[in-house]
């Protein structure tokens, strides 16, 4: 298998060929017209995760692509000639050959007692899991952990304290597109706290495992 980073926190993971591919979304870059994708799992609604242009395009590269997302992110598609589908934490399909397994529940918290949306946590095919915008550890031991980088509701240590909770073999950081290049150094050397081997992918890059 293998994951290509795109922008923030959009991810591709490949295998044998086919794929799926979270949060897409255009910043500075085009999203490359890949035809193998199975799955486009929007991961919750927030801007920085859901732009409907961009899975429009997406979805017209790849017209049988299983589009997937929180319940309370459904409304986005209703006047939309897409198909998506309602997931919840817990819940486990397969979409062509992969198996998904959804883990989570809400977004992390911004504001202490604010009501966050809902957020999807997704293991695929057991190896590698993507928690969204909360640190929700796992529901499987996975060899690949994606974690937000820098975001508006995370410390660096919770980031910390929960890869060394999940202690997965490779960490990828994601949600990156909020800092600045100096930034990005900056949160990659808290991260680094962690006992861990790290992949900082930057939008185009892979790591095969
Ligand atoms: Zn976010």
């Amino acid at each position: 298998m293998k994951i290509r980073k795109l922008e923030h926190s959009g991810i591709i993971i490949e295998d044998n060929g086919r794929a799926v591919i979270f949060d897409p979304i255009e910043i500075e870059n085009s999203l490359p017209e890949y035809e193998n994708i199975d799955a486009i799992i929007i991961t919750h609604g927030h801007s920085d995760h859901l732009q409907m242009q961009d899975v429009v395009e997406v979805a017209t590269h790849n017209p049988n692509a299983k589009i997937l997302c929180p319940e309370d992110c459904l409304a986005n598609f209703t006047n939309t000639n897409l198909n998506a589908e309602a997931v919840v934490p817990g819940q486990k399909l397969v979409v062509g050959d992969f198996n998904l397994t959804f883990f989570g529940g809400k977004h992390a918290q911004i504001f202490p007692g604010q009501e966050m949306c809902d957020n999807l946590g997704c293991i695929v095919n057991g190896i590698i899991a993507n928690p969204g915008d909360s640190l929700d550890v796992p529901p499987l031991a996975v060899k690949v952990l994606c974690v937000a980088l820098s975001a508006p509701w995370l410390k660096s240590h919770e980031a910390v304290e929960f890869i060394n909770n999940v202690k997965p073999e490779v960490v990828i950081p994601i949600h990156d597109a909020l800092v600045s290049r100096m930034g990005k150094e900056i949160y990659r050397n808290v991260l680094k706290k962690a006992d861990r081997e790290f992949r900082f992918l930057e939008p185009g890059q892979e790591f095969e495992f």
